[in-house]
């Protein structure tokens, strides 16, 4: 068993928890596999090409001396390495990926059929406006839905994911207040549950950050917020349904004691999909949200791959939104690109370009095939599940804020675990051992060994059942004294607990021939 540069599980590990080991350093069905670099030869290669007529070089002695030192594989050789390696990682088209505040739902497969039609997934961003007008009217119709959905005046599509969403609802209030003679406003105000990008926004965008306070029942304070709003503060930024898996219901008083200091309402909108639907976010006084198209509208996100996110904003926030924007006019769609005319106090732009073509086509397919009705059901069934799951669990773990039902996440503490000597992090880890995903940990930080699961709408009840049977087993053989199951986990799974300060630390980054006879790295757990 090796622990593979920085951490990530190549190979199964052999030892089962029976201590039976195979030979080969196979489990079952799932192969052993070698890096990429172990596997490939230099001198190997997938296509047979025609030798050249002359091999004359321009280049005369910058020629390559050495092999580049790639690795060569046959096409059957990289299809298996790369699905090997998909067979250790978990997916949710495998089971329910109960990750808290991710919204990990299911992808319809529409999405992709239409996103792949070659009049959107073949495009070039430069092409001549005139030649891209069904690609500009899926803009215009998605910002639509949009603004619809939020019940606000204004979007910016190109932010290119939520905390980009959260970079732009921030420059856009700072040109605001730089516009309105208040640019000497320096503090941003965020409850302690926040998620971690928002202070890292505002810090980033130059404010400094003040926490609110959060009440025993899991809301922002409101007098820990009228107490810290001043002349000084410039936004709040208020997550809602907040990170406990809440709805704020103060929220209209939050926004009402926010514009009455003199400061604007950023709104993290990455939990819109256990509201769409049922609640326009334009209503409660909010002045910029950012939509994460990848959780609410179901284009697939995960290990950093492309995400959107969309924000709207507010009337008093509209002239300072970003370019490009598309409008309708008579001869078409056009695309305000400059930061002049129309766009005369926009404070620039967030990316080259209009922001990612592949999401905006599958969120608007994903919209017009549920319609405004199957949205609103979108929230009422994620609501419905994580309240299901919180029902399912509380007999046998104590759900953080028992009284009441929750949102769209069940949020549980580590009280439960008191004198087991096992902690939330053991207990995620005996989870993959029976075939789950853990949920998000230790997250929110305002709830002590937080364990925060979004079973999301898209599970069915069996699933969610499955599930729920899982982990009320895992919990009394907890109880139970079962200690060595969760100190020891994962047993079962490529690779049992990795180191993974070391691997944080102290990444290897580079693979060298001679490093085939490294040891592997350290495994906190033995
Ligand atoms: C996911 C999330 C974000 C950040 O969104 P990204 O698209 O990952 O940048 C911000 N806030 C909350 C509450 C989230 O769940």
């Amino acid at each position: 068993m090796t622990m593979q540069n920085v951490g990530r599980p190549t190979r199964p590990q052999a030892a089962s928890q029976s201590g039976h080991t195979s030979l080969t350093g196979g489990r079952g069905l799932l192969q052993d596999e070698a890096l990429i670099f172990e596997l490939g030869g230099w001198d190997k290669t997938g296509v047979d090409l025609a030798s050249a007529d002359h091999d004359a070089s321009d280049l005369g002695d910058l020629v390559r001396a050495a092999p580049i030192g790639l690795p060569g594989l046959s096409e059957p050789e990289a299809m298996r390495h790369y699905v090997r390696l998909s067979q250790k990682n978990h997916a949710i088209d495998l089971a329910l990926y109960p990750l808290g505040s991710c919204t990990m739902k299911h992808n319809p497969r529409l999405n992709e059929k239409v996103a792949r039609l070659a009049g959107f997934g073949d495009l070039h961003p430069m092409a001549p406006q005139s030649t891209v007008q069904g690609a500009l009217a899926l803009m215009d119709r998605l910002a639509h839905w949009l603004k619809t959905l939020t019940g606000m005046p204004a979007i910016a599509l190109s932010p290119k994911a939520g905390a980009h969403g959260e970079l732009c609802g921030l420059l856009a209030i700072r040109a605001a207040h730089e516009a309105n003679g208040q640019g000497h406003r320096r503090t941003v105000l965020v409850p302690t549950s926040a998620h971690g990008t928002n202070p890292a926004t505002a810090a980033f965008v130059g404010y400094s950050v003040v926490e609110i306070a959060q009440t025993d029942d899991g809301r922002v304070d409101i007098v820990d917020l009228a107490a810290k709003l001043s002349p000084d503060v410039a936004a709040i930024m208020v997550t809602n349904p907040n990170t406990c898996g809440l709805f704020e219901r103060d929220v209209i008083e939050i926004g009402r004691l926010t514009h009455e200091a003199g400061a604007y309402f950023y709104c993290d909108g990455a939990n819109f999909n256990a509201i769409v639907g049922r609640v326009r976010p334009g209503d409660l006084g909010v002045d910029a949200m950012h939509i994460n198209l990848h959780k609410t509208f179901s284009t697939p996100h995960g290990g950093g791959g492309p995400g959107a996110g969309p924000v709207v904003l507010s009337a008093a926030l509209a002239p300072f939104a970003p370019a490009p924007w598309v409008v309708a006019g008579e001869g078409g769609f056009k695309l305000v690109e400059e930061t002049i005319e129309e766009a005369a106090q926009g404070f620039g732009r967030m990316s080259a370009f209009h922001g990612q073509m592949g999401m905006f086509v599958r969120a608007y397919a994903y919209m017009l095939s549920h319609g405004a009705d199957g949205l609103r059901q979108v929230a009422e069934d994620a609501v419905l599940n994580a309240n299901y799951v919180k029902a399912k669990l509380s007999p046998v773990m104590t759900a953080a804020f028992p009284d009441g039902p929750c949102m769209h996440e069940a949020l549980f503490d580590d009280a439960w675990l008191e004198g087991t000597d096992i902690t939330t992090l053991d207990f995620a880890k005996a989870m993959i051992d029976e075939g789950f995903h853990p949920m998000t940990m230790y997250f929110p930080l305002v709830v002590h060994g937080a364990m925060l699961i979004e079973p999301t709408e898209t599970e069915p009840k069996q699933e969610l059942d499955r599930f729920c049977e899982a982990l009320t087993a895992l919990a009394l053989a907890a109880k139970g004294g079962d200690v060595d199951r969760f100190k020891g986990a994962p047993y079962l799974a490529p690779l049992r607990r990795l180191d993974e300060t070391q691997a944080a630390r102290k990444p290897r980054l580079t693979w060298r021939p001679e490093d085939k006879s490294v040891s592997p790295a350290p495994l906190a757990a033995e």
